[in-house]
């Protein structure tokens, strides 16, 4: 009865929400389609704005990237622009017309693309898998129906797939020039790696960690993604980017297109073409 209770003003507070955002306006969610103010809470946490030596104006950037959040679906602030990046590869890709992801694969020509989702892209997955040439993989997986794929050596054969797609994990790729020339190769002429990774334009990339013969070696205090509490290694950060980084895209062999937020200068979505 309490549980009933619980979950009837839950959604009562949820159409507040909902109701409150629309009315408030703001541009189009790339995921939903739904078009209001955000919801926010902060996403990072005292000690890895320190680690990565925020200033205050790059701390609230990328604390609204991640912490600003379509009412409707969830999205965040830059998994919306990277399933706007999707959508846009994909169109151009099979001759689409979709304006948000939600609504992509309700087109057969779209449905026929071949995409890996090299690992899970938060939100976006449960859209993505409506796609039937959907290849699902997560870095060292722990699910049995979830295959795994190692960015520095993936298992799928060259050029066969039309897009990748990775969401804020080549930070945490030892090589990353080696993962960029792995997306490369797995896609077809015309293909397209659309992605996201934290990048923190005014300054260059730092190293803070190296792998050498199978041992990590810390060039700074480690610093990790995930939740602040469970400080996992899965999450350990080997390259904060900089504003170098789209050239190491480029000398990976990639046509580069980077779509940026006019109001949030940490939200950037890189369509990564491989024309040849
Ligand atoms: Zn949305």
């Amino acid at each position: 009865m309490s549980s009933l209770w619980h979950r009837l003003r839950r959604a009562g507070r949820r159409a507040r929400e909902i109701h409150a955002a629309r009315r408030a306006g703001g541009p189009p969610c790339g995921t939903c389609g739904f078009a209001g103010q955000l919801l926010h809470r902060d996403s990072l946490w005292p000690e890895l704005i320190a680690a990565w030596e925020l200033d205050e104006r790059w701390a609230g950037w990328m604390n609204r990237r991640e912490g600003s959040r379509c009412a409707w679906c969830g999205s965040s602030l830059r998994a919306g622009q990277l399933a706007a990046g999707i959508v846009e590869a994909a169109n151009a890709r099979a001759g689409t017309h979709a304006r948000h992801l939600a609504e992509l694969f309700r087109d057969p020509r779209a449905r026929a693309l071949s995409i890996a989702e090299i690992n899970s892209a938060g939100n976006l997955h449960r859209y993505l898998r409506r796609c039937p040439g959907l290849r699902h993989s997560e870095y060292g997986s722990r699910d049995p129906a979830v295959p795994s794929e190692d960015l520095g050596q993936l298992s799928y054969p060259d050029g066969s797939f039309d897009l990748a797609v990775t969401s804020d994990v080549l930070e945490h790729v030892p090589d990353l020039d080696q993962a960029l020339r792995e997306t490369r190769r797995i896609l077809r002429p015309g293909g397209c790696h659309v992605f996201s990774v934290p990048m923190v334009e005014d300054r260059p990339t730092r190293q803070r960690a190296r792998l050498e013969g199978g041992t990590i070696r810390h060039l700074l205090p480690p610093s990790h993604h995930g939740a602040p509490t469970t400080g996992s290694d899965d999450f350990l950060v080997f390259w904060e980017l900089g504003g170098d980084f789209p050239d190491r895209v480029r000398a990976a062999g990639f046509d580069l297109e980077l779509r940026r937020d006019p109001h949030n200068p940490a939200v950037q979505t890189f369509l990564a073409w491989k024309r040849v």
